[in-house]
């Protein structure tokens, strides 16, 4: 028998922070706090023809290769029961945008494919993709029905793009694809709906830039790249707050990662995604946020939005343009009064003027995407360059100011393998290993204490 699932966190409004997830319950360490399907997913420019363009699956579920939509002839499906909900193999109106997308620059290639896999949602307009589509609009509730929160980067992205997504929907309808049309006037009513206005599509284009997770694909063999192959936007999982010192992390099953690993403790149960279908393996899709330590009742569960390695300057400047929010967790505090001890930065806004030459502006959202590109990656090779020419004995005394906690935290959970950057956490409860959730590696208690006595592993 399968008892019905429930998270052991749940939304709250949090003072300073908007809205974000505390644990219901008592949480150990190992245990999975939350698991839950994307409610879309969209792959990057690099990947469309390497990614299911419904769950960002490399292959199908039994490992066959993926298929060309039939209808678009551009994205690749995998056809498994564990990938679209709605029983369509591409959306209706995503498989017009594909081919509307051509010659567009990256990020609108992938504003568009969001834009249109919502306004699928709207056509289809079943139970669950309105649920589906609810739950996107509850995300990020500080863009409003009014336009708060919503950036002229976003306003700008939908003005260009509103255009090709009213052409993707008249073309779906056109084809009879989502709902015959009786006439003329219906059929503008119908496209009108289905496409949402320019301002709908900015505020969608809000909360995706702010909530969206970015699905890694496997580091390139030959170039040690990790690229980004898709997104994907989550009910709750997108609502945890960011901490530099995260007590959770994320695993996802893109590559069927939580199969390999002791994270499915109770399969009959654990396969019953909550569309209520029982199947034989976890989908694609499927995220788990794994507790790091125990959590008690009440408190806050956060998660990195970057790799923890990343250097104080360039977190702070990466959340402020990406999730635009100023990061003063406790692990922030600590390194900026070393920094500024040290005479470095510590990634303030004020220090963005003086690299860009002296031009300012109040905030990431009216700064074009290449712009904000260009300035973060030199500020980012500066602070490298900088961090390189320090001497043996600075990079000593620097390492010698750490606290035991902190250095202890950073055994624990980093993955020690060279550059990958990931979290390790234990796949459950009783586990006596950790895992990463970026390469996999899978390191011993035993070993940890090993290393903990300063001995050789
Ligand atoms: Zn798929
Ligand atoms: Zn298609
Ligand atoms: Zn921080
Ligand atoms: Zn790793």
């Amino acid at each position: 028998m399968s008892s019905a699932y429930a998270p052991a966190v749940a939304p709250r409004e949090i003072p300073g922070r908007g809205v974000g997830l505390i644990a219901t319950r008592d949480i150990a360490a190992g245990e999975c706090v939350l698991r839950e399907r994307a409610i879309v997913c969209g792959t990057s420019v690099a990947f469309r023809d390497s990614a299911c363009a419904r769950c960002l699956a490399f292959t199908a579920p039994d490992g066959a290769p993926l298929f060309t939509c039939a209808t678009c002839g551009l994205a690749k499906l995998c056809g498994g029961d564990t990938c679209a909900w709605s029983g369509m193999p591409h959306g209706k109106v995503a498989c017009h945008a594909e081919g509307l997308a051509k010659g567009l620059p990256p990020p609108d290639v992938e504003r568009l494919r969001f834009l249109a896999a919502c306004a699928d949602l709207r056509g289809e307009n079943s139970e669950a993709s309105v649920a589906k589509l609810h739950a996107v609009e509850a995300l990020c509730p500080a863009v409003g029905p009014n336009g708060e929160g919503v950036g002229g980067r976003e306003l700008d992205a939908a003005r260009r793009l509103h255009p090709l997504l009213e052409t993707a929907v008249a073309r779906a309808l056109a084809g009879s694809q989502i709902a015959p049309i009786a006439d003329a006037d219906a059929f503008d009513a119908t496209r009108r709906a289905v496409a949402g206005s320019v301002f709908d599509a900015a505020r969608l284009l809000a909360k995706e830039t702010k909530n969206a997770f970015g699905a890694m694909a496997p580091r390139d063999v030959q170039s040690g790249e990790r690229r980004v192959r898709g997104g994907a936007l989550y009910d709750l999982a997108s609502r945890v707050n960011h901490d530099c010192f995260p007590n959770v992390a994320r695993f996802d099953n893109f590559d069927g990662a939580l199969e390999k690993d002791a994270f499915v403790l109770n399969r009959a149960d654990e396969n019953v995604a909550r569309d209520g279908v029982a199947r034989k393996s976890l989908a694609p899709d499927e995220l788990r946020l794994i507790a790091l330590d125990r959590i008690p009742a009440g408190a806050e569960v956060t998660m990195s939005y970057l790799p923890v390695t990343e250097p104080l300057p360039r977190r702070r400047r990466r959340l402020r343009h990406t999730f635009e929010f100023e990061c003063s967790c406790q692990r922030c505090r600590v390194e900026m009064r070393w920094a500024r001890e040290d005479g470095d930065r510590v990634g303030n806004v004020d220090e963005e003027t003086d690299v860009a030459g002296g031009r300012c502006f109040s905030s990431s959202s009216g700064a074009s995407d290449s712009f904000m590109e260009t300035l973060t990656n030199a500020m980012d090779d500066e602070d490298d360059e900088r961090m390189a020419a320090l001497s043996p004995e600075e990079l000593e005394r620097r390492s010698d100011r750490v606290t035991p906690e902190y250095a202890v935290w950073f055994m624990r959970n980093v993955c020690p393998v060279t550059d990958c950057g990931g979290t390790l956490a234990p796949p459950n409860a009783t586990a006596t290993h950790m895992t990463c959730n970026a390469c996999g590696f899978k390191r011993t208690d035993d070993a940890f204490y090993a290393q903990l006595r300063g001995e050789e592993v």
